[in-house]
């Protein structure tokens, strides 16, 4: 069993989102083991994004995750975090998959609806960053 951090961006919230990107969780069989409201401060955004630093796009994208209040949830099951990329799609809307949430909600490689952790270290970090144990249901 896998655990991963995905978060409704601020715009996923504003378009009214939420319920779809949760359904299409529950729908693949992803089980949902925490989730609350959060905004973000910038310096908490910077804080999560600290391994994208140096990147050209690092102010506009901490700027963006601090602008308005994101969903934030743990998901677990076999091979979540594969399963939850696949759900989510690339990076740039343009070049996902047909049926991903990206490319069925996103219109800006920045404002792309989702975030998902990519690997079972990030996971680990991410999940700490915004959840305690007490928090996690679960094993
Ligand atoms: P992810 O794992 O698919 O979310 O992608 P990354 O870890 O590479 O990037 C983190 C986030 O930064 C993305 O989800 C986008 O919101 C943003 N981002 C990535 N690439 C770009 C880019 O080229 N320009 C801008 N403005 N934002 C980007």
């Amino acid at each position: 069993m896998e655990r991963t951090l995905s978060i409704v961006k601020p715009d996923g919230v504003s378009g009214g989102l939420i319920g779809e990107v949760v359904r299409r969780f529950e729908k693949n069989g992803i089980k949902i083991a925490a989730m609350k409201m959060i905004h973000l401060s910038r310096t908490q955004a910077e804080g999560f994004y600290a391994v994208h630093k140096e990147r050209p796009f690092f102010a506009s994208l901490t700027e963006f995750m601090s602008s308005g209040p994101c969903l934030v949830m743990v998901l677990e099951g076999e091979n979540v975090i594969a399963k939850n990329r696949e759900l989510m799609g690339a990076t740039d809307y343009r070049k996902a998959a047909e049926g991903t949430i990206r490319r069925d909600f996103a219109s800006d490689i920045e404002k792309n609806i989702v975030h998902g952790s990519d690997a079972p270290e990030t996971a680990a970090y991410e999940i700490g960053y915004f959840f305690n144990q007490l928090e996690i249901v679960g094993k």
